[in-house]
């Protein structure tokens, strides 16, 4: 009989807490996940998953216009009703937050609802009740970060923007990252008047610079005002109100020029979240960006308890969090060391066109080797010859000259993310551009592009 209530206690039901939680109690621990606020955490609720349902929604009306040249027409008027969207998308949620509960429940694992908070660093309280584990593991995930600003309060973060009860005529979109373009491009797709804010010369640091171009080509095509080198300095309120009795804004930029608009959404980063879970009842230690500090096992500066997935900083990505979580279960009931691989992440960016990436960018590349090829293909999709649709595609490897490895490949295009999950098996397979070469195409596509690329530029 163990001198514990739980061999391990979870506090959170997202991603990383879930399949953690799981594989745990399939490998015969007595496990416990404590959530408080929606089964499957930031990607099922207010992350990947609404987003990519309204990106699916935001394509259609373009969709429709490319019908035109081959044959389709849409004599009737097209219209769009935001509130079907909501509520089907939330229909979908609950549908989803139900199999995460049942996943745990079929699993063995004890569902605490509501919040969980240490009390010492075998311990925790939900509610008025209090549990033991040998283990306990921070899964808690991040937070929208809004910088403060005179007026910051009316900018609305992700979070809301899922749930917003009527779309907005206009709005202006503060950030450079992921969030920010994948929400401008929803927005945008949607018939919304969109200005995307960054404060920087280009968007999404981090990326190839030829990507970050190509996209942000593409990206003022589809008719999203561009503002770079600025930010938002305040917002305030008008006075009066529109016909319809909905409020707008004044915003104010750091250049002195004023916006009008209905919405002000700020995807200005995400923080770990640690408030209100008791950390300062144990010697947990963070970082200076607020992250909690982990060792390569997950182990947090208290030997007890463990983190994983965004609380902890480093990749922002579900598929991470999921990875860490299953490497943690192993860790700890299957005796299997843990060998996390952070390198060559395929990462997908859900802006319209789509960005997918693996492996080193160019500048990257070039600091890592000595010598590289780099070959591009910059080329209008079949589909536009006859769409009309002045949208271009670019592809692009990287290749380290010595071993003859492919160690970049990038795409901005439609389908990008399905694209490169399959060459992330190949980078990490180690393949060449040999192999690439030797490789027969699927024929007509995109994607054969990437094994036909002879030349280096
Ligand atoms: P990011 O960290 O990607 O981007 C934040 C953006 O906000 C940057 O452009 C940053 O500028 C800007 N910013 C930060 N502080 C300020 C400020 N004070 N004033 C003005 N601008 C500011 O965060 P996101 O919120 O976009 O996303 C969070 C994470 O979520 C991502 O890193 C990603 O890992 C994950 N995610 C993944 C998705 C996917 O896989 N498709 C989708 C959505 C999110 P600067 O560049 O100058 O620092």
């Amino acid at each position: 009989m163990s001198e514990y209530d739980f061999d391990l206690f979870v506090i959170g039901a997202g991603s990383g807490g879930v399949r953690l939680s799981r594989i745990a109690a399939g490998l015969g621990a007595k496990v416990a996940v404590a959530e408080d606020r929606y089964m499957g955490g930031t990607c099922v609720n207010v992350g990947c998953v609404p987003k990519k349902l309204f990106v699916y929604a935001s394509h259609v009306a373009e969709d429709v216009e490319d019908g035109a040249g081959f044959g389709w027409s849409n004599s009737g008027n097209l219209s769009f009703d935001w509130n079907t969207l909501r509520e089907n998308k939330n229909k979908e949620i609950s549908r989803l937050n139900g199999i995460y509960g049942s996943l745990l429940s079929n699993s063995g694992v004890t569902v605490c609802d509501g919040r969980a908070r240490f009390v010492d660093k075998n311990t925790v309280s939900v509610g008025d009740k209090t549990y033991t584990a040998k283990h306990i593991t921070i899964a808690t995930g991040s937070w929208p970060f809004i910088p403060e600003f005179p007026g910051s309060e009316h900018a609305i973060s992700s979070n809301e923007f899922f749930f917003l009860p009527d779309l907005p005529k206009s709005a202006i979109v503060l950030g450079g990252g992921y969030i920010a373009v994948e929400l401008a491009g929803i927005l945008n797709g949607l018939g919304v008047n969109t200005t995307l804010i960054y404060r920087g010369d280009l968007f999404l640091r981090g990326f190839d610079e030829d990507v970050r171009q190509f996209a942000k080509d593409e990206i003022k095509k589809k008719g999203i005002n561009l503002k770079f080198n600025n930010n938002i300095a305040s917002i305030s309120i008008n006075n009066a109100a529109t016909q319809d009795g909905k409020v707008s804004y004044s915003v104010t930029l750091e250049d002195g020029s004023t916006e009008q608009t209905d919405l002000v959404l700020a995807a200005t980063g995400r923080k770990a979240h640690v408030q209100d879970i008791g950390i300062e009842n144990v010697d947990i230690k963070l970082n200076k960006a607020g992250n909690i500090i982990v060792d390569e096992n997950f182990t947090t500066s208290v030997d007890s308890i463990f983190a994983v997935g965004d609380v902890k900083g480093g990749y922002q990505l579900t598929p991470v969090a999921l990875a860490e979580g299953m490497a943690l279960a192993n860790k700890l009931f299957n005796n299997t060391p843990i060998c996390m691989d952070y390198e060559n992440i395929a990462t997908a960016v859900f802006c319209q066109p789509t960005i997918a990436t693996v492996g080193l960018t160019e500048i990257q590349a070039r600091d890592r080797f000595t010598d590289i090829d780099v070959y591009k293909s910059d080329f209008r999709a079949m589909k536009h010859t006859i769409s009309g649709r002045d949208e271009r595609t670019l592809m692009k490897l990287i290749v380290d000259k010595e071993s003859d490895k492919v160690v970049g490949c990038h795409m901005v295009g439609p389908e990008s993310g399905e694209i490169i999950q399959g060459i992330a098996i190949a980078i990490k397979a180690g393949a060449t551009k040999a192999h690439f070469d030797q490789t027969i195409g699927i024929h007509p596509t995109a994607a054969e592009e990437f094994v036909t690329m002879r030349e280096p530029v």
